[in-house]
């Protein structure tokens, strides 16, 4: 059994997929091709949001986002402690200084409460200057916007959303239902293949409505290019997405708003109902929609999670612990000021939780045996 089944993707989509590469091969367009753009296009009418700028990965799309607001030295930016690593190595790469805020337990995204008593935190002591909040959609659950944005506004700060995960999920804001990808200043995404909406390699994409960011961004993707390539205005990356990255996505977004999106949710449904009088299930609250990312339960102690993911391991069922460390605690961030933040509830989850094997193609007989395994741990304890 596969943790996320690529090669059961890949022979579904087979035809469409490989004529769209033989296409970029014969073409030999392989840098800023039209599938670029015309990707960019449909990826922007999908979120619902007017500009969409492709680049090489998720982690450049967060960066081309602190550039391009000029994030640097003395600034404070604000970020989950419980999410992966790039969400807060792109805040210290770019010169700034993270500061870990805790998740809610059912949802285990960032805790709006948290968040304010950091920026709080961070004004009393007066040595930085808050600058921009990162609510990632972990898992594919975009985070509590509704309670973030009114704190965001109250103080004064930039959103940048990490939909790196969440590309696909949705919740109601004030009368709309949006999707991810359009709750920050900018958005971000990444085609990491793992991800929801996945390509064949590394793969990500910026998205504002504001037209001057969008500009900016365009200029900072290709070395701060004006007029045209040999003119340089600025210091940029090069970080474009390539052709080839392009075709595949463009055949993979249409399954995944086709049909993909359903039946992930259907296995999600599924998982539940077969296993939440046994364990702590992942919970969409009324008004969101996920893209499941991760199906991740919560197991009652470390014992308990470690156990399970050992008895999974000899029936042959893959599990992943995402993530095992609090942003905090990792070496990368020694000496940086943050653990006056109360992070338990961050400690608490990374030595609980398990993701299952998850992805719009997992059959229910996989589903079964999964389900029954768990169901067998958890009754033998
Ligand atoms: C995967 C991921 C990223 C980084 O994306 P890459 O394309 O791997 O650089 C950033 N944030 C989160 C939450 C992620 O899961």
């Amino acid at each position: 059994m596969e943790f996320r089944d690529l090669k059961k993707q890949y022979r579904v989509l087979q035809s469409e997929i490989d004529s769209a590469i033989l296409e970029v091969v014969t073409g030999s367009n392989f840098i800023s091709g039209r599938q670029v753009s015309e990707l960019e296009a449909q990826l922007a009418s999908y979120v619902g949001v007017k500009h969409c700028i492709t680049c090489a990965n998720g982690t450049d799309a967060l960066s081309l986002a602190m550039m391009a607001w000029g994030i640097g030295p003395g600034d404070a930016v604000f970020v989950p402690d419980f999410t992966f690593f790039s969400s807060g190595e792109v805040v210290s790469f770019a010169g700034a200084t993270p500061i870990f805020v805790d998740v809610e337990e059912d949802t285990f995204n960032m805790s709006a409460s948290s968040l304010e008593a950091a920026v709080k935190l961070v004004m009393e002591e007066g040595a930085l200057t808050p600058k921009a909040v990162v609510p990632v959609d972990l898992f594919g659950l975009p985070a509590n916007y509704g309670a973030i944005l009114p704190i965001v506004e109250k103080y004064g700060l930039k959103v940048l959303e990490d939909g790196a995960q969440g590309f696909g999920g949705s919740m109601k804001l004030g009368a709309e239902q949006r999707r991810a990808c359009s709750f920050g200043d900018i958005s971000t995404t990444s085609f990491f293949p793992a991800k929801p909406l996945g390509c064949y390699g590394d793969g990500g994409a910026v998205f504002t409505e504001d037209d001057e960011l969008a500009s900016l961004l365009f200029s900072l993707r290709v070395h701060g290019k004006g007029e045209y390539k040999y003119d340089n205005i600025r210091i940029g990356m090069n970080s474009r997405l390539d052709t080839l990255q392009a075709a595949v996505l463009q055949v993979k977004l249409k399954a995944f708003a086709e049909h993909e999106l359903t039946d992930v949710n259907q296995v999600a449904e599924r998982y539940t109902d077969l296993l939440r009088d046994y364990v702590k299930c992942p919970r969409v609250p009324e008004g969101f929609g996920s893209s499941w990312a991760q199906y991740s339960i919560l197991l009652g102690d470390r014992q308990e999670r470690d156990g399970l993911q050992a008895y999974l391991k000899e029936q042959g069922i893959p599990s992943m612990v995402y993530y095992p460390i609090p942003m905090h605690a990792q070496k990368a961030f020694e000496g940086l000021d943050c653990v006056k933040m109360d992070l338990s509830v961050t400690a608490s989850i990374c030595g609980r939780i398990l993701s299952l094997p998850m992805h719009p193609y997992l059959e229910a007989e996989e589903q079964d045996k999964v389900v029954n395994a768990v169901r067998e741990y958890l009754q033998k304890k």
